[in-house]
């Protein structure tokens, strides 16, 4: 969400920074800026809509040495131009990512003191907060200090100051911000795509540290503005894990790792053994229930975890929206872990669940993807998944590495509290090492998914069903035709349907019926029977070959153990909402209104 690019050097910086700014474009956007310093003055050229705009209205020729720049998500005002960042009031120019909470307060006490507002955003109250302190502090970093204490919401900032050419100041609370230092500048960054062609290493910026850049050094100043030591850290991941390799889109890339994600996850948690099982997940033995939080598709993989742990662990699981979690009464205690998922570990409504959990004192577990992400400092344990960077703003790769770990879990809990006999663990042991195979398989399959796409893609809704486990598996299913291909899926329980849904059936509507379950399945297949008596167009995805046709299209998915069972169910259900997203030629990787690292509530 937003993506922020400062660079400030010994080499012109308007490459830099707006090629910094396309490797920044998977977050999602709907306007761009760059504020440039150039024959000593502060410049500033921004342009609705994509970075290509802004493009056409840059000269990289000029020889800028400092630069910040913006792609805003827009929370607060239309995406317009006035609205676009970076945003400058009087001395003081900014980008910024999150969201200012109290920005009306802010607002009125500055129109009182004589400031004019062009945009609707919160974030040129900032700029004018940061002018009008300027004025009493006299002092650029007492200033920063001054405004971030008066600043409530989530703040991710570039900073320039006309009174000092030389710096770019950074500051950041609740939204990501790294820094990076290469041999010909220093840099600040929304994420490490940015930086990967020029280092990888960087610096984490803890939350209300703010960060002066200038092009020999980086200066990190703490809460009580004394100078702290800097710490480095390497990005391990393959430079290639953030470009396409091949691919046309950066999901079709993400969906094609999805074996080696699977492999990466087990094999840093589990050699085999449940003694390793044990070594990396005995605290669990210690809790009685489980509230897994998460937003969208990492929510989905709770739902799913759920039904396992219960099924196979016996142990009370809740699984909740983080949105809702975060403001509701909460009945959980010291037997109670929170388990907070999320691929960036910076979701917002996640790190204010994680948050109102520790403040009452219960103990937290992050499942996330980025190392060091703000989840993952803050929660009491931490699970990293290996999915590698992802790109696309629909997640693919590392939904199945939260599946792998859960699926862990579900084992390792099944296994301490003697729901599994030996010959059902070696089963699912068998099944772990046969896994990587069978999910390459499913996506060498992709040409039957890819026609049943161009036979449904023109449909203005298309409906998922499932029970128990596999109605889980549609709600991923639908979300993810939804927010690629912008056609309305929706996911129900097969059982439920005849309590109103169905008379949304008119003939020919496609529904995706999902039946992987045996205890349930001729239940599901009874109900896919209803519809099909009410003309749908059938879609029938199951481990299992039907005794009759019910359907109009089959898929037939591999057949491995429940605990497992997800992670094969949903690659075709990928690959198929892909193809029908490119039929409809929509824009795959950063589908309208999305963005990939949700740093707001
Ligand atoms: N709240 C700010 C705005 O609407 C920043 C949004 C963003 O993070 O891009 O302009």
């Amino acid at each position: 969400m937003c993506g922020i690019v400062g660079f400030v050097g010994k080499t012109n910086c308007l490459p830099i920074v707006y090629n910094g700014l396309e490797t920044l474009e998977y977050r999602g956007y709907d306007s761009a800026g760059i504020a440039y310093i150039y024959n000593n003055k502060i410049n500033i050229i921004k342009e609705k809509g994509k970075l290509i705009n802004l493009k056409d209205k840059l000269d990289f020729n000029i020889s800028s040495k400092i630069a910040i720049g913006h792609t805003r998500w827009a929370t607060h005002g239309n995406a317009n131009k006035t609205n676009a960042h970076p945003h400058q009031v009087g001395k003081f120019t900014v980008v910024h990512n999150g969201i200012i909470e109290n920005y009306i307060d802010l607002k009125n006490k500055l129109l009182k003191k004589g400031y004019q507002f062009k945009s609707e955003t919160d974030t040129e109250v900032i700029s004018a907060l940061l002018d009008y302190n300027y004025k009493l502090e006299k002092d650029i970093l007492k200033s920063i200090n001054k405004t971030k204490n008066e600043l409530v919401g989530s703040f991710a900032l570039g900073i320039l100051c006309s009174d000092d050419i030389k710096n770019i100041y950074a500051l950041r609370y609740s939204s990501p911000l790294i820094l990076a230092s290469f041999t010909n500048g220093n840099f600040l960054a929304s994420d490490i795509p940015a930086i990967i062609n020029y280092t990888n290493k960087y610096i984490l910026l803890d939350d209300l540290e703010i960060a002066k850049l200038n092009e020999d050094k980086i200066t990190i100043y703490n809460k009580d503005l004394k100078e702290k030591k800097i710490k480095y850290h390497i990005f391990n991941g393959e430079k290639t894990s953030v470009q396409k390799n091949g691919y046309e889109h950066f999901m079709l890339k993400e969906i094609n790792e999805e074996d080696k994600v699977f492999k990466e996850t087990i094999n840093s948690y589990f050699d085999g053994t449940l003694k390793s099982l044990n070594e990396n997940f005995g605290f669990l033995k210690k809790y009685k229930k489980f509230d897994i939080v998460a937003c969208g598709s990492a929510y989905h993989t709770g739902v799913i975890a759920k039904s396992l742990i219960e099924n196979y662990a016996n142990i009370i699981v809740h699984t909740e929206v983080a949105s809702e979690y975060r403001y509701k009464k909460c009945f959980y205690d010291k037997d109670t872990l929170v388990i907070l998922v999320s691929q960036s570990g910076e979701t917002a409504d996640t790190l204010a669940a994680l948050r109102k959990a520790k403040n009452d004192k219960i103990k937290t577990m992050a499942i996330v993807n980025v190392l060091d992400s703000s989840i993952a400092r803050e929660a009491d344990y931490v699970i990293y998944t290996k999915a590698g960077p992802e790109i696309a703003v629909a997640t693919t790769k590392a939904y199945v590495s939260q599946l792998t770990i859960f699926s862990l879990i579900t084992l390792y809990l099944a296994y301490i509290n003697n729901n599994l006999d030996k010959i059902e663990i070696n089963n699912i042991i068998k099944d772990i090492k046969l896994l990587p195979k069978l999910i390459k398989k499913e996506i060498k399959n992709y040409q039957t998914y890819y026609n049943i796409a161009d036979k449904i893609y023109h449909n203005k809704q298309i409906f998922f069903i499932g029970r128990g486990l596999d109605y889980a598996n549609s709600l991923e299913g639908a979300l993810k035709l939804k927010e690629i291909s912008y056609i309305n899926s929706v996911a129900y329980q097969a059982g439920e349907l005849k309590h109103g849904t169905i008379s949304l059936i008119e003939n020919k509507t496609p529904v995706i019926a999902i039946a992987t379950d045996e205890l349930i399945i001729d239940k599901t297949i009874s109900n896919i029977k209803e519809i099909k008596a009410r003309n749908a167009y059938v879609i029938y995805v199951s481990n299992t070959k039907p005794k009759d046709i019910f359907y109009d299209d089959f898929i037939q998915i591999e057949k491995v153990h429940p605990i497992l069972q997800s992670i094969l169910t949903i690659i075709p259900l990928q690959l198929l909402a892909y193809k029908v997203a490119k039929n409809n030629k929509c824009d795959i990787d950063k589908p309208r209104n999305l963005a990939k690292s949700v740093t707001v509530e």
